[in-house]
Formats: structure tokens, C-alpha cells, sequence
């Protein structure tokens, strides 16, 4: 099927590292606009699963400004963890964006399920659902994933959210000692991203 190549589109996020990160991704002649160009709030992300939250993020922006827009959903889930905080990754963190009480609390949860947490091998993944909206109602999604495990602490400064006690696997490093480039080419979002490459 031939595709009309996406040559402007707004990325329905206000999470300047992601944005940041999709931005990295597009081509460089693609024109991007960001929710703060309109100066829009984000909708409520009340869908069961990352697909359907990505999709009430795309489909908001899109039918606010008229534009194309391309929307992320992501989390961290924790396999002892029953799958937390899954979903509602980014509302542990608070109103106030706050990673260190989000970060404390999977260290809280994860003494709680288990003193030794930190001599074992603790299995986590990132995941990320993309979805582009057309303004005419027109919809694509995809999934990525990246394995790792829980660092015992926080390391490094680089990047955001759950980077700095998330180690991927194949890695020693954390994502928040990783340099951007590296994270940016191997990541969840960059897996879901080379799915609908050929948009652009
Ligand atoms: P949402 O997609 O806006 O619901 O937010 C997802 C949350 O997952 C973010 O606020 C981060 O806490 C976390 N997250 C998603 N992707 C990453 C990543 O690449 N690094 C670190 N944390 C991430």
C-alpha cells in the first residue's frame, strides 16, 4: 500500500524528554510542532492499556489543531511487582513530576515483597505504544519493549523518569548513565518507532 509521507506533524506530548527523544527520531526535514505551540493541556489517560492511552492522546491533539499527530504512551513494569507501576508509571511520581518519590517507592515496594531484592536479579521492562492520528479519523499504532533489570540504587543523571535504576539488558550501565545517543537507539520508544518508520 502506498502511504502519502508525513512531511509536518504535532507530537502530542507535554514530557519534554520524551519529546526531546521523538523529536531525535523524526527525520530532520519533518516539520514538528509541540503541544506548547497551542498551549494545550493533556487529556485525561483513562485507558485500560498503553495502546488506548496513546490513542486518546493522539486522537486529542489531532482534533484540537486539525494537524497529524503522533502520541506515546509508555511505562515501567516490575515482574515481581505484579506488572507495577505499569500504566500508572508517570502518577507515581505525583502532581508535581517528582522521580525521586517514584523511585522510592518501587524501592519501598520492592523491600516489601522481598528483603534480599537487591542480591537477585529483579526483571523490568520499559514499554512504549505509539499512535498517529489523521485529522480525517485515519489511525496507526505499534508496541515496543526493552528487557533489563533494577539497578540497587540510583545511578547516573542522564535522561528521566524510572533511567536511573533501570539496566537493560546486554548493559552494565543504567539508562541515566547512558549517553542519550545510545538510550535513543535502543529503547523502547525507538523499537515502536521503526515499526512506522515508513510514515515519514
Ligand atoms: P505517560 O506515557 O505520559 O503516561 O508516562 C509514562 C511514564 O513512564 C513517564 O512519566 C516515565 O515515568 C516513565 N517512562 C516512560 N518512558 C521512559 C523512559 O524512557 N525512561 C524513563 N522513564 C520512562
Amino acid at each position: 500500500m502506498l502511504n502519502k509521507k508525513i512531511k509536518e506533524i504535532l507530537i502530542g506530548t507535554n514530557n519534554v524528554g520524551k519529546l526531546k527523544e521523538i523529536k531525535d527520531l523524526l527525520p530532520k526535514s519533518t516539520r514538528i510542532f509541540s503541544t506548547k505551540d497551542f498551549k494545550l493541556n493533556s487529556p485525561k489517560e483513562n485507558g485500560s492499556t498503553y495502546l488506548k492511552n496513546s490513542l486518546i492522546k493522539a486522537k486529542f491533539f489531532s482534533k484540537k489543531t486539525k494537524m497529524i499527530c503522533l502520541a506515546d504512551d509508555s511505562g515501567f513494569e516490575i515482574d515481581i511487582l505484579n506488572r507495577k507501576p505499569g500504566i500508572f508509571s508517570a502518577r507515581w511520581a505525583g502532581a508535581n513530576n517528582n522521580f525521586n518519590k517514584a523511585i522510592s517507592k518501587v524501592f519501598k515496594e520492592l523491600y516489601r515483597k522481598d528483603k534480599n531484592w537487591k542480591l537477585k536479579k529483579i526483571k523490568a521492562r520499559f514499554i512504549c505504544a505509539l499512535t498517529i492520528y489523521w485529522p480525517h479519523g485515519k489511525k496507526i499504532n505499534s508496541l515496543g519493549k526493552i528487557e533489563g533489570v533494577i539497578s540497587d540504587k540510583k545511578k547516573g543523571k542522564n535522561g528521566f523518569g524510572y533511567d536511573p535504576i533501570f539496566i537493560p539488558t546486554k548493559s552494565r550501565i543504567t539508562f541515566g548513565q547512558m549517553k542519550p545517543s545510545k538510550k535513543y537507539k535502543i529503547d523502547h520508544r525507538f523499537k515502536a518507532f521503526k515499526k512506522i518508520k515508513r510514515f515519514f
